[in-house]
């Protein structure tokens, strides 16, 4: 079975979040396998800078409106495919500035998608399984139910990945006619939402399978709540939803032999954490006295999703219990604005980064004693199994791959990996992380909390298993329809 994964994003490559994390780790656990699989990401300019890629010597041209564009398509390790078009991908971002998106997008993803399976024809790769992922691959799917359902692809069935349903590549309707795509297929049934066009509905419409990241976030995306309007047709296609969890990669997220962190550590020798926290609290310039203090971190985009609102709101009064908080992120304009001035107001208590910084990711994950995820929704979410990993426990809501991943604390057993609140309000967050406080002035019990937390297993070998026995079912169905 051949199985390309589509993206626009996948580590080591590009990478602006989690996405990238999953599609990356997947590969190489399909891989690692023995299953043949390969990944197909737009070249961006970051990508050609820092890797040397072979040309397949393979040209493809897609019609984008009255424009016939051309890309070549590079090839790394025989595994990974790029697709070359400098006037949409050699830009320093992958989507947008903190400003806004790109305003081409939707030319951008369209391009991208039908060079897939233009240069699938070129490299004369025929694949079985079209993994696609998110809004940027959403046409995949479609164009292989119409304008591509030709030989080549007739028995190639696709799987769509929702990572995250609060982004779904919503375009004008004029947009509609770059795609290609036969002019009745824009209804309420097909791509067409309230009057625009919605990649992302595309892909739930035309793939065999559809996942999302984690249990409950498959259930939930089918409310109003969740659905982001996208319910409806979620609910149509409920037998063929399924829910399966990420993983992290576990040679990259390795405490016992990061070469990013201060000193190395174990579940049964703790002392490495222990230097890796005074280290931390040196590089934030939080005073040496502060050893005592908990480290609270968030690693992730500072969108609305994350969480922000409140913790911006909560943020006095924890400080004021003596925690220390840490933030790295970046994201929205109006929120960097409120974070910067919450770490104004608290200097020596908040230390803010705003930027992409990988190893200083580390060091945050490595150094710190919880980490705080009080997210709207979040589909699965990795920082909390990043941090679960280097012995951090989460203050979460409990949304989402949230509630499937971490185990709440009960404090008469002593037992969980982490506290979780429900309201998404700033007194729960602020109850919730007085809880984590209190746990964490008994040494013995928490170090017993961090240990089960660290000793968790999830990395990607069960849940890429799942990803491939749905290939399977998706594939003998097809078959017995052809
Ligand atoms: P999302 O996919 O919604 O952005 P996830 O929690 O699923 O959130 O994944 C985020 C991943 O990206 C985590 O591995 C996190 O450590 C990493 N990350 C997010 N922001 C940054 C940043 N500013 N610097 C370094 N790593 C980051």
């Amino acid at each position: 079975m051949k199985v390309l994964i589509a993206a626009s994003e996948a580590v080591p490559y590009a990478k602006t979040g989690g996405l990238a994390d999953v599609v990356g780790a997947l590969l190489k656990e399909h891989r690692k396998a023995g299953r043949e699989a390969y990944l197909f990401l737009p070249l961006y300019r970051g990508i050609k800078e820092r890797f040397s890629l072979e040309d397949t010597g393979r040209k493809v041209t897609v019609p984008i409106g009255g424009r016939r564009i051309s890309g070549r398509i590079f090839s790394h390790e025989g595994v990974a495919f790029f697709v070359e078009c400098d006037e949409f991908f050699g830009r320093s971002e992958l989507y947008g500035t903190p400003e806004g998106d790109y305003a081409d997008n939707s030319s951008r993803f369209i391009f991208f998608d039908r060079a897939v399976l233009e240069a699938c024809k070129a490299l004369g790769l025929r694949p079985d399984v079209i993994h696609c992922n998110d809004w940027q691959t959403g046409l995949l799917p479609l164009y292989l139910k119409t304008i591509y359902s030709s030989d080549f692809f007739r028995g190639t069935v696709t799987l769509m990945t929702v990572h995250n349903l609060g982004y779904q590549g919503l375009f004008e309707a004029r947009d509609y006619a770059l795609t290609g795509l036969p002019p009745e297929l824009f209804n309420p049934e097909g791509p067409e939402f309230y009057g625009k066009v919605n990649f992302l509905k595309a892909g739930l419409i035309g793939a065999e399978i559809i996942t999302t990241v984690s249990e409950t976030y498959a259930r939930e995306i089918l409310t109003a709540e969740f659905g982001s309007g996208l319910e409806g047709v979620l609910m149509k296609r409920a037998s063929d939803l399924h829910g399966v969890l990420n993983g992290i990669d576990y040679e990259e997220w390795d405490p016992g032999r990061d070469s990013l962190i201060d000193s190395v550590y174990s579940p049964s020798d703790l002392s490495g954490k222990a230097s890796c926290k005074r280290a931390l609290l040196k590089e934030c310039s939080f005073s040496g006295n502060d050893r005592k203090a908990p480290v609270m971190a968030l690693v992730g985009r500072l969108s609305a999703q994350k969480g922000l609102d409140i913790l911006v709101e909560a943020a006095d009064d924890i400080v004021s219990m003596g925690a220390k908080i840490i933030i790295l992120g970046r994201g929205e304009e109006e929120i960097h604005k409120s974070v910067t001035a919450a770490a104004g107001r608290h200097k020596g208590r908040i230390f803010l980064k705003v930027g992409y910084d990988e190893s200083f990711a580390h060091r945050i994950y490595a150094g710190s004693d919880m980490f705080l995820m009080p997210s709207i929704y979040e589909p699965c979410g990795l920082g909390q199994l990043a941090a679960m990993r280097y012995g951090g426990l989460p203050v979460a809501r409990r949304t989402g791959g949230l509630a499937d991943t971490v185990e709440e604390y009960e404090p008469l057993k002593g037992l969980g990996t982490g506290f979780l609140f429900d309201d998404y309000r700033a007194g729960s967050l602020r109850e919730c992380v007085r809880l984590a406080m209190c746990a964490y002035t008994d040494t013995a019990r928490w170090n017993g909390l961090l240990r089960r937390a660290m000793e968790k297993d999830f990395s990607w070998g069960s849940s890429a298993r799942k990803y491939y026995g749905l290939y399977k079912a998706a594939l003998a169905r097809k078959r017995r329809q052809l």
